[in-house]
């Protein structure tokens, strides 16, 4: 484990909706979700960067000192440091150094899933290390172990220049074919799953933890069946034994670099399989408000903002006056409070998923066998029939269906 120093330098220009302080906590989550052992932290003020070192040199002995003092392994700067003024604040430290962005990509390395994700965050990662391997010293001493030399998959990033070009060159030809395919696959991937329900939200708003939760809370389903499933998603049977897929994600994170959007974006494939999402808030966070819009915001990025969303009102038990939740009752539509951490109201939550899913309708074209009579009741029972066919051996029908009713019908849709 590294042993870090946090350094949060606020630019005197930059106007943003935290505070320095909120800034700075923020980016000790994100550590601590990286598995940093965090030893000591400072905020500095500066009006702009130098291009040497960002802040003054005079600001890097003074941590240096500090280093020094409590044993400091690592240097976390919560800021993007160009390759120059990394090489150069390393060659004063004598001790790693990581920027925002590297830490970050270190959290989706964590959490990229797919192959595609897991490429996507690789090629920026290496994207990254390329021109910071220009040096020698201690960046190439990174390589050790710890935060970033990690890639997606837990293989070592490479270290020779070329084998790096090689890989970047390679993952992007790869990554176009993917793409070309992507559709199929998806398609392919929504037949042989369940309804899912995907956590999304604000770091550290608690998303895995109400994930856990729920988990704990429901009868969970035989792992056999699901031995497919990555470790982030569950399979769980709701009250009226409708089985579905609940999935955390990594969590939104405010002013994240514009270069690492699609590699964001890449870790967040579930979001867009989803049938539901569910938005998480931490209502103890002053700036819940703020922070409920940007992720607001970061869904119409993904083109999912018209999915269905539940949104759970999350860390009650810190609330002093409970009088606040009615405000926000009426600020965030379809909302429930609860404690992922007391366990209150997680019935609730469960319950409005299952209504959610019952008043859920897709346009589907089915094929029935003749056979198969039983199914084309189950459709004039739970179905608006649009169209229907009877044809020699078979019939077509196209139906407004409850999406459970699809997913249990997965395997006669005719498209
Ligand atoms: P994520 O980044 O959204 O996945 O957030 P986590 O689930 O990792 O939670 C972040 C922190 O909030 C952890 O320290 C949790 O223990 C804490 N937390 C989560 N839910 C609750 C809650 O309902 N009440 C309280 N008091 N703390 C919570
Ligand atoms: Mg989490």
């Amino acid at each position: 484990m590294e042993n870090a120093l946090l350094v949060t330098i606020v630019l005197d220009t930059e106007n943003s909706i935290f505070k320095p302080e909120e800034e700075a906590l923020e980016f000790k989550l994100l550590a601590t979700s990286a598995g940093v052992n965090i030893k000591a932290e400072i905020i500095c003020h500066r009006h702009k960067p130098t291009p040497n070192y960002y802040v003054g040199e005079g600001k890097i002995l003074e941590i240096k000192n500090i280093c020094q003092q409590h044993s400091i392994t690592t240097v976390m700067f919560n800021n993007d440091l160009t390759p120059t003024q990394q090489r150069n604040i390393e060659e004063i430290l004598e001790i790693k150094t990581i920027d925002r962005t590297q830490l970050i990509l270190e959290i989706f390395a964590r959490h990229a899933r797919t192959p595609e994700g897991k490429m996507q965050v690789e090629l920026a990662q290496l994207e990254y290390l390329l021109p910071r391997l220009l040096g020698k010293g201690i960046i190439l001493s990174r390589l050790g172990g710890g935060i970033g030399t990690r890639g997606p998959g837990e293989q070592k990033l490479e270290v020779d220049r070329r084998r790096i070009k090689e890989r970047i060159s390679r993952l992007k030809q790869d990554l176009n074919k993917l793409r070309k395919r992507r559709d199929t696959t998806r398609k392919k991937r929504k037949e042989f799953s369940l309804p899912s329900v995907t956590f999304v939200g604000y770091t550290s708003a608690g998303k895995s933890t109400l994930f856990n939760a729920l988990v704990g809370a429901s009868q969970p389903v035989s792992n056999l069946l699901f031995t497919t499933l990555d470790p982030l998603s569950r399979a769980i049977i709701l009250s009226n034994n409708q089985k579905i897929i609940l999935s955390d994600t990594v969590g939104f994170i405010y002013n994240l670099p514009p270069h690492l959007i699609e590699a964001f974006k890449a870790t967040l494939e579930e979001i867009t399989e989803a049938d539901i999402l569910i938005h998480v808030l931490d209502v103890s966070d002053l700036k819940v408000e703020q922070r409920y819009r940007i992720v607001l915001d970061i869904l119409k990025d993904l083109a999912v903002e018209n999915k269905p969303i539940i949104t759970a009102l999350n860390k009650i038990d810190l609330l002093k006056d409970r009088g606040w939740l009615n405000k926000y009752k009426i600020d965030f539509p379809d909302s429930v409070e609860v404690s992922a951490l007391t366990k209150e109201n997680l019935n609730i939550l469960l319950e409005m998923i299952e209504k959610r899913l019952q008043k859920m309708l897709t346009l589907v074209k089915l094929k029935i066998p003749l056979n198969r009579m039983d199914l084309v009741n189950l459709i004039y029972e739970t179905s608006q029939i649009l169209d229907i066919k009877y044809g020699q051996d078979s019939i077509k029908i196209k139906a407004n269906l409850p999406i459970v009713t699809t997913y249990q019908l997965k395997g006669y849709i005719n498209d």
